[in-house]
């Protein structure tokens, strides 16, 4: 099975990365500018990319011929602290997370539509409960809210757009993840987060396409 994940090098990019070798499938592991833990691990099977989906770029390296799992992993959380208080946030920290978050799936998506079809294929995308209005209790945050909001919505696109074509799409909440995102202080650990996920993923097609499921199998509200 040919895997392609978006930021890779590190945290639960990483975390797929592993989880896939492990499992004997071909990983194409893309990272935006520095491969870092990804340069230590043995080249069997592993084929490394550098891709910034922020950028109308092509990604640099070869592509497969087929990809049997898309994962668009890649995220920022954009400004911390109180950057993103109804005081504070600005329209360019907006548009940047915005940018990377929501666009970024879709320049992913427009480039490797075809490989995904040709493997009657699966496409995975990270959003947050973040972005789910339903669990929005405490407001703020309005950059990441908004970008991960606006990429459930583009996935549930995706996934009415790709079903004619065999692709199943579906979107996901990978828990609150201890990673540099969350400062090391998430609920559960990276190798929790990725086995739930890779559950959801390999029975994906026994949920809606374009459904919001948790790492733990549970549908996401929004
Ligand atoms: P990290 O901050 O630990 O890692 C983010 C990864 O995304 C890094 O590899 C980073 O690359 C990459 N990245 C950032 N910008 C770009 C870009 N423009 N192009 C390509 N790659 C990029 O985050 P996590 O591992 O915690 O999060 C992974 C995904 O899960 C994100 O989409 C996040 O929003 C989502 N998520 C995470 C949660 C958590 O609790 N951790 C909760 C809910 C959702 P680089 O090293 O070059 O910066």
């Amino acid at each position: 099975m040919n895997v392609l994940i978006t930021g890779a090098n590190r945290g639960i990019g990483l975390g797929f990365v592993h989880h896939y070798l492990e499992q004997g499938c071909h990983a194409w592991a893309c990272y935006r500018s520095n491969p870092g833990a990804l340069a230590d691990l043995a080249p069997e099977h592993l084929h490394l990319l550098q891709w910034d989906v922020g950028l109308d770029q092509d990604p640099l390296g070869d592509l497969p011929e087929v990809i049997d799992l898309l994962i668009n992993n890649a995220g920022i959380y954009g400004p911390g602290k109180d950057g993103q208080s109804l005081s504070n946030i600005t329209a360019d920290a907006m548009l940047d997370v915005f940018n990377v978050d929501c666009v970024g799936p879709l320049r992913v998506v427009q480039k490797l539509a075809d490989r995904v079809i040709t493997a009657k294929g699966t496409i995975a995308n990270l959003s947050s409960k973040m972005g789910s209005s339903d669990d929005n209790s405490s407001g703020g945050t309005y950059a990441y809210r908004a970008a991960k909001a606006g990429l459930v919505i583009i996935s549930k696109s995706m996934a009415m757009d790709l079903a004619p074509h065999g692709v199943h799409v579906i979107t996901l909440h990978p828990g609150w993840v201890a990673t540099d995102m969350t400062g090391n202080n998430g609920l559960i650990n990276i190798e929790t987060s990725v086995r739930g996920m890779c559950a959801v993923i390999a029975t994906a097609r026994n949920f809606s396409p374009g459904q919001f499921i948790a790492f733990d199998g549970k549908v996401v509200p929004y």
